[in-house]
């Protein structure tokens, strides 16, 4: 179809370019998304936590989708060992900030896009402001200290939290809103503290397939961008486990805990004072 024939799929409203309407032609087709939830997607801000190898394949499919604002918040470089699988960067960036990097790569898939990157490490000091700033956070951390921090905060500031793990050949995916009440469960609901320091391996540590960190990271895009269409059936309450040795997923039900020291009936966790200021330092997924 040509971009004047899409004209007629368009509300009035909708003050889209012919660039743009050829662009985003294959969403725009989707009854689903079309016109209106193309221009949700522009007027969208959503946050990524890491441009590592959750975080790369991430904020391509953000920016290519045309999510308006990205902000990327990492304080790292590029290594020779992320790029195995850290899709954002490529040789020639090696010692650059992978802000500097995945900012650039973005800027060059999409010019609609306006990007915000921040070349520091989410603290107790910058998380509330900093997600509090965007509509939605993908977690693409890697170390437990962050993504209790971004759990936190999320829910103290009433984000929607898209979170991603990967380690090995598996991966595991969640959805949480836990600042809307029940039923949605929050992160401390299904770990209600961190693990002790060395129980579980980092990636460094035990090694990562680097596409699983791909098909992570491209399903926390899918279920952002139906969150911000408003659009399908959400992951709240559920978390999806994929092992790509033996090629299956699984989905286990997440409860909301009347318990739980973060979104439970008696809260204790009331603001992200308990939180280290600067996290301790961790590999990169
Ligand atoms: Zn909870």
């Amino acid at each position: 179809m040509t971009a004047a024939g899409f004209r007629g799929h368009l509300l009035p409203v909708m003050d889209f370019s012919e660039d743009q309407i050829r662009r985003y032609a294959r969403h725009i087709l989707l009854p689903e998304i079309g016109g209106i939830g193309q221009a949700r997607l522009l007027a969208s801000r959503v946050l990524v936590v890491g441009a590592g190898g959750l975080g790369s394949p991430a904020l391509l499919y953000l920016a290519a989708a045309g999510v308006g604002t990205i902000g990327l918040i990492d304080d790292d470089v590029v290594d020779l060992s992320n790029l195995q699988r850290q899709i954002a960067h490529d040789t020639a960036a090696l010692g650059r900030p992978k802000v500097e990097s995945a900012a650039e790569r973005i800027r060059a898939l999409n010019p609609d896009v306006t990007v915000e990157p921040h070349r520091a490490r989410l603290d107790a000091t910058n998380a509330l402001d900093l997600v509090s700033r965007y509509d939605l956070v993908l977690d693409g951390s890697d170390n437990f200290a962050t993504r209790f921090l971004v759990a936190d905060a999320c829910h103290l500031a009433g984000r929607t939290l898209v979170s991603a793990a990967v380690l090995r050949f598996e991966g595991q995916l969640a959805t949480f809103k836990s600042h809307l009440g029940p039923p949605h469960p929050c992160y401390r609901c299904l770990h209600p503290t961190p693990p002790p320091p060395g129980l579980v391996p980092t990636c460094a540590e035990a090694g990562v397939f680097g596409a699983v960190t791909g098909v992570l990271g491209a399903l926390q895009v899918t279920e952002a961008l139906k969150e911000l269409a408003g659009i399908g059936e959400g992951l709240s309450g559920r978390l999806i486990l994929w092992d790509a040795l033996s090629a299956s997923f699984r989905t286990v039900r997440l409860r909301r805990d009347p318990a739980c020291a973060l979104c439970g009936e008696n809260p204790t966790i009331r603001d992200l004072s308990a939180h280290a200021t600067v996290p301790e330092p961790a590999c990169p997924a």
